[in-house]
Parts: structure tokens; sequence; C-alpha cells
């Protein structure tokens, strides 16, 4: 068999926040079809009426460019396959709907919902699994033709074989046997017209010339349909690679609860796209030198879909936090800031209001006047800003109550200031600051050298270093834990430490 031309695809369903899982499987579509001068096709399954809405659709657009991972082809990109929205294919699901029918593949169904749901209750009752009891499979044409003319509403059904084996190939977990009778008659086309995702997902793949199908383990149970689908019509099959299970730390099912899944929960937490994908990319799979951090150039050069495991993986969120932290020092400064404002300013759009299960993240005044700071800066200062906080976070996140003092009043807290030393001789030692500071130029060189003269003093006074640095950043920063004071000091200028220290 001529080895094809690599064709990969994701196949979402708009029908909420653009979920991790998009991410996850589009970095494996895109790494492979990159690899082999492929293409990777976004095709946005909205068979689903009631679910489907255009925003989620966007949503999910954003998210994959974000990410960094945007397909070659899709709704929005055009490409030579399309129409990429299955809703704008109708016309091609019903011809090929109509063809297994025609090949006595499948059939008319015209069950009532009543009767569906009443024979349904009658197996729940027995402990049967509530398949469909193949009443209309036996229908005679005549019978058929009859309901045609006077049921309004019909809907049609595969015929799934009696008594056999399906076998179906995946490409990690190998051979996976179903025995037919677990096999539902799968409804293929509803009454509204719409084809269901079975059907429609064969007759694209089949006509998008897809040559690698990975997607969710909640599918396996679909496999055989699939692979049934595909004999009646006489295709050739894409190769098949269904992902691990993810769970969380404790194996739980990956849920909203423990682990996060929307991709605007990583976006407003501050995860740089390049961190999100390396440690989705070892979710399942291993870099073949073991290495941890790496970019998705790398990955692409390493990365084959064999090698994926079908061992369900842990996701660790400390890990991703970890890698996060790595990828922000790689990060030269300039790119630091603008990625830094560009999350700032996502932060406080109002764009997915209401979208996100994490209201709390949105839209805090805190977001803006940092940016409305940094914006102010002189480059140099903005660099130095970035250079001193690269090393302190894990996540943009982390940046705003380390630099507060930047941007906020915050009053000072007397208790603090006197932690270890107090009344006249913490006085007099301010005052020694305050008297240098106000002495200085300004230049970054002077306050390094402020600097030392204040280190230097510790034992000349018999102090701990740590004790003549402490009051000083408290009457800067406000807070214990804050970026080094001399580089903040030279940011905030003259004037502003002025006022915080309140000297001449
Ligand atoms: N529309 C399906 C989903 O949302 C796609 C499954 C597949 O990739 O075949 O998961
Ligand atoms: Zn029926």
């Amino acid at each position: 068999m001529p080895s094809r031309v690599v064709r990969t695809r994701n196949a979402p369903s708009p029908t909420g926040y653009a979920h991790l899982a998009t991410i996850y499987q589009s970095l494996f579509d895109k790494a492979y079809a990159l690899k082999h001068n492929g293409k990777f096709v976004l095709r946005v399954e909205n068979t689903d009426k009631k679910r489907y809405k255009r925003e989620w659709e966007d949503a999910i657009y954003e998210a994959i460019d974000w990410a960094g991972v945007s397909p070659d082809e899709s709704p929005i990109k055009g490409g030579p396959y399309g129409p990429y929205r299955q809703s704008e294919r109708l016309d091609l699901y019903k011809k090929h709907v109509l063809e297994l029918v025609e090949k006595g593949c499948a059939y008319y169904c015209f069950c009532s919902a009543e009767r569906l749901e009443e024979m349904r209750a009658q197996m729940q009752k027995k402990g049967l699994p509530t398949m469909y009891d193949k009443h209309c499979r036996s229908l005679s044409n005549e019978e058929v033709q009859k309901n045609l003319n006077s049921v309004s509403k019909y809907v049609i059904r595969m015929k799934i074989p009696e008594n056999t084996k399906i076998v179906c190939e995946d490409l990690v977990r190998g051979k996976i046997e179903f025995d037919s009778s677990t096999v539902d008659d799968q409804v293929i086309l509803k009454s509204d017209g719409f084809p269901t995702y079975h059907l429609a997902v064969v007759v694209d793949d089949h006509l998008m010339e897809i040559s690698h199908v990975l997607r969710g383990p909640e599918w396996i149970t679909s496999f055989p349909k699939h692979v049934l689908l595909y004999g009646y019509f006489g295709w050739e099959m894409p190769v098949f690679v269904h992902t691990p299970l993810i769970t969380n730390m404790d194996g739980s099912k990956l849920s909203k609860r423990h682990g996060h899944t929307s991709v605007d929960w990583f976006r407003r937490k501050g995860f740089l796209p390049e961190a999100v994908l390396n440690f989705i990319a070892l979710l399942g799979w291993s870099h073949p030198e073991e290495r941890e951090i790496f970019s998705f150039a790398e990955f692409v050069k390493v990365f084959d879909f064999k090698d994926l495991t079908a061992v369900s993986p842990k996701f660790d969120l400390q890990k991703l936090e970890w890698m996060n932290g790595e990828h922000l020092r790689n990060l030269p400064e300039d790119e630091f800031n603008e990625k830094l404002i560009k999350w700032l300013e996502y932060c406080f759009s109002t764009k997915y209001k209401g979208a996100s299960e994490y209201e709390s993240y949105w839209k805090k005044p805190d977001y803006d006047d940092l940016r409305k700071f940094l914006e102010g800066l002189e480059k140099e200062k903005l660099m130095k800003f970035a250079e001193i906080n690269k090393p302190r976070i894990k996540k943009f996140e982390d940046l705003l109550p380390l630099n507060e003092f930047f941007i906020k009043e915050i009053t000072l807290d007397k208790n603090m200031l006197e932690k270890f030393k107090k009344g006249e001789e913490l006085k007099k030692h301010l005052d020694w600051v305050k008297g240098l500071l106000s002495e200085s130029d300004w230049s970054l060189d002077d306050l390094k050298k402020i600097e030392s003269q204040v280190k230097d003093r510790a034992s000349k006074i018999g102090w701990k270093v740590n004790e003549v640095f402490y009051p000083i950043r408290i009457a800067i920063c406000r807070n214990p834990v804050s970026p080094p004071l001399f580089e903040s000091m030279w940011i905030l200028g003259k004037d502003a430490v002025r006022l915080l220290m309140d000297f001449e």
C-alpha cells in the first residue's frame, strides 16, 4: 500500500469554552504534519445544533492560535477540502447515508420517541444495556415506503452485523476486538436531517483524505462503528490513534474541580503557551533523551504518533508551574515584556466575560494599572523590571502581589517596619539611608553603591545584614517579599521613593 500524504485533523465540537484537550490533540496533529510535510486540518463538528454556539467556535480558533498550533486548513482559513464546518456539508452526508441504505447497510427507523423511551425503560428494568431493539430493521420495502409517505419523522440507523467480532486497529493499543452484540444500531442520520457524529466523522475524514486520526480515548467504544462504516463504503482507513486518558493526581478523571481544563484558565493564570505545549507533550509521551524542557520546534523533530502510550498520565499542575518558570527564565527580557503586556491586556479584556468558569480572574483593575505602569516606563527600566522579576515567578499571575507597590498606595504597616529594630535606633538607621538617597544622582550604579554601603553598615552597627535591609524594603515595597530592593527603587524613581520614605 503506498503511504499516503500526511493529513492530520482535529475535529472539536464547539459546545463550550475551548478545552485543553483541543490544544493537546492539535499539538500532536500539528507536529506530525509538520514533520512529514503534511497538512493539519481543523474541522468544526457542529452537528449538535442545540449545543453549538459560534462564539465557542471562535474561542477554539483563538485558543489554538494562542498555543501556536494553528491549522493549515479550517473553516476560517479555507482550503481545498472545504467546507470545514459540518453544518455546511449536510447534502454530502445525506447522499452517503442513502448510499448505505441502498447497499443494505443502513435502514429507516420510524420508532416514536415514546416507543424508544418505553423500550429503554424495559431494558433498564432488566438490567440490560440500553440499545435499540432493531425493531425497524426487518421492515419490508413496502412498509418503509408506506411509512415514508405517512410518518413525518424518521431516522436512519446503520446495521451492525450479528454475531461477529469487529476488529479495530489502534496504532498505540494494537488490535481491539468488539463483540458485535455490544454495538448499537447507531443512528447515522437524525430526524432534523443532520448526521450524527459517527457518520459525519467517517465521511469527512475520508473526503478530506485524512491519513491519521488522533482523538480522545472516549471514542474507543465508537471505534467499531467507524470501522464498519469504512468497510460499508469500501474506503481505505486512516491510521487511528487514541490518546491516553489524562487523570488528576489522585487518578480520577481530569475535571474542572481539580486540574483545570479550559484554555482560558491557563491563559488568565499567566502560563506561557510554549510551557503549556511542553507540559502536555509529556502527557503520554516522553522525550527520547528524557528531556523535560524543550521547544515546540524541538518536539517536532522527535515526535511520532507511535511513541504515545496508552497509560493514563497524571496532570501535575505543580510540574506545569515549574516548567512555566523555566520557560519564563529562558525568555529574553524584551520578549518577556511583550508577552507580559499581551497577557495583561487579555486578563483585563471583557472578551470572555461569562465564558470563563473562573469569573474571579476576569477584569481585575490591577491588570490594567500594571500594564499602564509598564507602558509608561523607559526602555531600560522596563528591561530591568523583566530581569528582576523573571527568576521570581512561576507564572505571570505571581507578578501582581510581588509588584503591587509599583502601582498602588499601600499603607505602611508599622509593626512590620519595626519587626527587628524600633525606636531611636531604627530612626537613626533610616535617616542615614535617606541621607544617602537624597544625595544620590539616581543612576543604577550609584544606587548599587548605596546598597553595598548599607550592607557594610550592618557589621559596623552590630546588626544582621537582613536587619539593615528589612525596614527599607518595608518602607518602599510595603511587603517583606519583593523584587531586589535597589533595582526596584531605581525603577520607581527618586520622587516616588522620596514620598515613600519621606526624605528631603
Ligand atoms: N467532535 C468530536 C469531539 O468533539 C471529535 C472526535 C474525533 O476526533 O473523532 O470530540
Ligand atoms: Zn425503529
